[in-house]
């Protein structure tokens, strides 16, 4: 299986045994929600987690999720209420609540003021779950208070998040709660953030700045889930380490009928700029009940694969779900499947498009000669992870051995697709030596097979080491 598997923990998922069975069967990368407990709530988890990387030897890659600025109503009275079509609400800060509780119909309150500040009649609001819908019909208080009117029926909950599509909201994504949940992540030693509501690129330079001050490389994912999110792709990728397409959200920020197309513009960005690229929410989600998918689930599961994803998110499905384990084997087995199909397709690895870093093209020549020469594996010192990400961008049929001496650059390896993050050994001087003490040694390869190493050597008097060299070894 190239693709990767993000698996994110929760009731369903916290044993050591379902923990350890998930990683058996692939799982890489597990992700903490700070929305439901703080980095501290978490030490057991992560000791865990530890504990299993020592004893399986697999790099485990453990990703924060910073829950950003999600606007959620406050307490519902009578909740849950059904209200149907036609039915009204106000909306308002939660300082108008004593004026406005009593009336005849519910009070949702939000606390944020830049989340309703400036809605218009005609605008929607829609509460997490994706129903009920509401239109604002009336401006009682302008930027403050609202008469809502249910379009489509449901339940309203207290707590619940709720979201106004296409509404330009100016709130930086990293809040207080992230910084102080970043700050003590990091004490507690997490491999990764995922940023949520990314809005721009000063949102991800923002939450940089701030792991700057633990002198540590932690990747920042950013979570594309607002329109605008979307439109800043471009120079949101020039400063993050990897992209999630967050369907939950942007499901409800964006009209449903162009989430697979927005999906699809995502991935294509994230795979000319060679970043990571997450698919994440509902991928098996009717797995949380049944020992099955539907049928629309696999296709959508094979399907985020062929649009060039590196990963695949799981949420309530491992976190709540009654089939952590199955539900992991599901996506193996679709994986299989479609990534054959892929390489039955694609002849030969992808071709760099637009590019003038010779680095790419070093990269796929590496892929191409893998290629016609049958070899095992692909194996590349790469001190930073950019050449195995360069690698891993041209899709290659082999695995790809990224060998780094940097532990933080390890757990940053395993979102790429076809990556398997290798610590090399930083007594040997020479980069290319490194990678050929690994092949020699690994019982990964047999004699007699060929493994495409790659590598940097300086030129004497020069102190870079990009990487420079392709060879053919024999083992
Ligand atoms: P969440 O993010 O699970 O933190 O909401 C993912 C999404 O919105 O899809
Ligand atoms: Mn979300």
């Amino acid at each position: 299986m190239h693709i990767k598997v993000i698996a994110t923990i929760g009731p369903s998922s916290s044993s050591k045994e379902i923990l350890k069975e998930m990683v058996l069967r692939g799982v890489s990368i597990f992700r903490l929600n700070f929305s439901h407990n703080t980095p501290k709530g978490f030490i057991p988890i992560i000791e865990t987690l530890r504990e299993i990387e020592l004893e399986l030897g697999l790099p485990i890659t453990i990703m924060g999720d910073l829950s950003g600025p999600k606007i959620r109503i406050g307490e519902v009275k009578n909740s849950p209420l059904y209200l149907g079509k036609g039915y009204k609400a106000i909306l308002g800060l939660e300082s108008f609540r004593e004026r406005y509780e009593d009336r005849e119909v519910p009070f949702l309150g939000v606390k944020i003021k830049e989340a309703i500040q400036g809605l218009k009649v005609g605008m929607k609001a829609i509460l997490s779950d994706g129903i009920p819908i509401f239109r604002v019909e009336e401006v009682l208080v302008p930027d403050k208070v609202y008469l809502l009117e249910v379009e489509s029926g449901g339940n309203v909950s207290s707590n619940k998040g709720i979201n106004f599509p296409g509404k330009h909201i100016s709130l930086p994504a990293l809040t207080d709660t992230d910084k102080k949940n970043l700050h003590e992540a990091m004490e507690i030693g997490i491999d990764a953030f995922a940023l949520s509501f990314v809005q721009n690129k000063k949102d991800i330079i923002d939450i940089k700045n701030e792991i700057q001050k633990h002198n540590k490389f932690v990747p920042v994912i950013a979570k594309l889930e607002r329109a605008n999110g979307v439109e800043n792709l471009d120079e949101i990728l020039e400063v993050a380490d990897g992209i999630m397409v967050a369907r939950g959200d942007l499901g409800l920020e964006c009209p449903l009928p162009s989430l697979p197309i927005i999906q699809k513009r995502i991935i294509n960005a994230c795979n000319r700029q060679h970043k990571p690229a997450i698919v994440a929410t509902q991928m098996l989600l009717s797995m949380v009940h049944n020992p099955l998918p539907t049928r629309a689930e696999t296709t959508d599961v094979a399907n985020a694969i062929m649009d060039g994803a590196d990963c695949l998110m799981l949420s309530d499905e491992t976190a709540v779900g009654n089939f952590p384990i199955e539900v992991i084997n599901i996506i193996k087995e679709i994986a299989q499947n479609t990534e054959n199909y892929i390489f039955e397709q694609q002849k030969e690895p992808l071709k760099p498009t637009h590019e003038i870093d010779p680095g790419s093209y070093l990269a796929y020549s590496a892929c191409l000669l893998a290629n016609y020469a049958n070899a095992k594996g692909i194996a590349c010192h790469s001190t930073s992870g950019k050449t195995a990400r360069l690698i891993s961008s041209c899709r290659p049929k082999q695995k790809i051995y990224g060998l780094t001496p940097h532990m933080e650059v390890i757990k940053y390896l395993n979102f790429m697709k076809g990556v398997v993050p290798i610590l090399s050994d930083a007594k040997i001087p020479n980069h290319l030596d490194r990678v050929e003490n690994f092949v020699q040694h690994s019982d990964l390869f047999k004699p007699g097979d060929k493994i495409i190493i790659t590598s940097g050597q300086p030129t004497p008097g020069q102190l870079e080491k990009h990487t420079n060299q392709i060879k053919i070894y024999f083992k």
